[in-house]
């Protein structure tokens, strides 16, 4: 449980962080709340050589409203993004996922550009970013880059973001008005989701997406298109883990999985079309 050796480097601004991931390169991890990052370091399933802290920037946790959009820090933390009045008028969804994280301490430490930068498929956000439609703001040596929601999760754990770019911002379509469900199923209250769905109906078109279905956060397109065809919630649900790969593991097999995958659409689409 003790990591193997490493420098470590506080940074005092964006840029720096920045200048200090190209000068290191794929030696380097930044580290936001630690959270995820510092568990998989003394396990020694991550080695990096050096670990730039971000965690202090206060300039990236923000919530500020973008007009047709909410703006997000990156390193907003988790209990912000629950307790938030902006975003729990304008993305309920995403305020309570965040307030279904872990335990208080995971929740006051715990950043949103951590969660989605770590990509951990079996993690609430990414999936939740996907269904309200985020874009995701990067800054790298050339300057900012907007990366598009579907382009952004590439594989388990794995990003589309560069070794020397730093997700800044979060850009979260408004969806005051839409309905919007949140259905975690957990062994025990604070663990993580054995699987859990997300749900936004109205607007142009409905979006469901999928925690621990995958190797990576999936939307559940046959549920969505179903859906926009006139479907019944129970009929667009039993679609929901056609294309899943959920995994097997000490917590429910595959099937388990599926299983549960559409039994908690059909609730988390029920509560959205009720709100
Ligand atoms: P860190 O651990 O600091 O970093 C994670 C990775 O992202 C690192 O590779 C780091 O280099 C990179 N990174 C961080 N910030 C940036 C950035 N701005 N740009 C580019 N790369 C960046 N999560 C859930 O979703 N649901 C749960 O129920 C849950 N339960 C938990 C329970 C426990 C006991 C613990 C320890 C964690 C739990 N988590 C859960 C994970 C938690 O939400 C983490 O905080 C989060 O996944 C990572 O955020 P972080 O800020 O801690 O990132």
């Amino acid at each position: 449980m003790i990591p193997a050796p490493f420098e470590y480097i506080r940074v005092d601004s964006v840029e720096s962080a920045v200048a200090a991931l190209v000068e290191h390169g794929d030696e380097a991890k930044l580290l936001a709340g630690g959270h995820s990052l510092l568990p998989l370091m003394k396990l020694r399933l991550a080695f990096p050589t050096v670990v730039i802290d971000v965690g202090r920037l206060k300039e990236l946790e923000y919530v500020r409203d973008g007009g047709d959009h909410l703006a997000v820090g990156a390193l907003t933390r988790h209990a912000e993004l629950a307790r938030n009045d902006l975003l729990r008028a304008e993305a309920p969804l995403l305020a309570k996922a965040a307030s279904l994280i872990g335990d208080p301490q995971v929740r006051h430490r715990g950043t949103l550009g951590g969660s989605l930068a770590h990509a951990d498929p079996a993690s609430d956000l990414p999936a939740v970013a996907l269904t309200l439609g985020a874009s995701f703001v990067a800054l790298g040596p050339q300057g900012d880059r907007v990366i598009a929601g579907p382009d952004m999760f590439k594989g388990f754990l794995e990003t589309d973001l560069e070794p020397d770019e730093m997700l800044t911002e979060i850009r979260i379509p408004k969806a005051g008005g839409r309905g919007w469900s949140y259905q975690k199923f957990t062994r025990r209250s604070m663990d993580w989701a054995v699987v859990a769905v997300a749900a936004l109906t109205g607007g142009d078109a409905p979006a469901v997406g999928l925690v621990n279905m995958a190797s990576l956060p999936l939307r559940a397109k046959a549920t969505e298109a179903a859906l926009a065809s006139g479907a019944s919630p129970a009929e667009a649900a039993a679609l929901a883990s056609d294309e899943a790969e959920p995994p097997s593991d000490l917590a429910g097999s595959a099937d388990y999985r599926s299983h549960l995958a559409r039994v908690l659409t059909r609730r988390a689409l029920e509560e959205a079309l009720s709100r």
